[in-house]
């Protein structure tokens, strides 16, 4: 049965922006992405989002891996078996993730999450038609959006390699959020670990 971790690390938001942060090259990565102007959460934006963090000098970066035992890997090899199981497995811890960012909004007063990947909360985004955010109380943009480094920021502040499924499940998969301050937080791997179980 798949098993979390969670790890934490509290940063100075300008030390992020210092090695990790190329917006020019992951736009064009985005550009690539299927969400590239179909969801509000992705990019293009409306607003210039150069100044988005702006009040916020400090981060609290959330490093969350989802491992696969032995027998998982095993079982679900092959595109299709490896692509549902990934779906079923990853997808809840994806969710809960947000959820719990947005409870973490609320025990700690003036903060802003930065959400994983694209917003999936509703089955088809409004910006397709043109309208506006259904829930832009709980809607958040992700880092890998405003051009950050997620890779990077990985390797740098957790000693984790990003890996990804061929064919075949990997060890694990990671997903990486931010929870952003206007002063230091120590948010310990045990509090956020712990919202997964309430
Ligand atoms: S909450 Fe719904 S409308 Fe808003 S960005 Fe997410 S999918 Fe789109």
């Amino acid at each position: 049965m798949a098993s979390i971790d969670v790890y934490t690390r509290s940063i100075e938001m300008k030390d992020l922006y210092k090695d990790n942060y190329n917006p020019e090259r992951f736009l064009s990565y985005c550009k690539k992405c299927r969400n590239f102007n179909r969801l509000h959460s992705c990019p293009p934006f409306d607003e210039d989002i150069g100044s988005y963090l702006d009040d916020y000098p400090y981060i609290t970066l959330i490093a969350v891996q989802l491992f696969y035992t032995e027998d998982e890997i095993e079982k679900y090899s092959g595109e299709d078996a490896c692509m549902e199981y990934t779906k079923e497995t990853l997808t809840p811890v994806s969710n809960q993730l947000r959820e719990i960012l947005l409870k973490l909004e609320n025990i700690y007063p003036n903060t802003l999450s930065l959400s994983s990947g694209g917003c999936n909360i509703c089955p088809d985004c409004n910006r397709i038609e043109g309208k506006p955010c259904r829930y832009p109380d709980k809607m958040r943009i992700s880092p890998e959006a405003l051009g950050f480094d997620m890779m990077g920021i990985l390797k740098e502040y957790f000693n984790i390699d990003l890996q990804w499924s061929k064919g075949s499940l990997p060890k694990y998969y990671t997903l990486i959020v931010g929870l952003c301050s206007m002063e230091t937080l120590e948010i310990a791997s045990d509090e956020i670990a712990q919202l997964f179980h309430n």
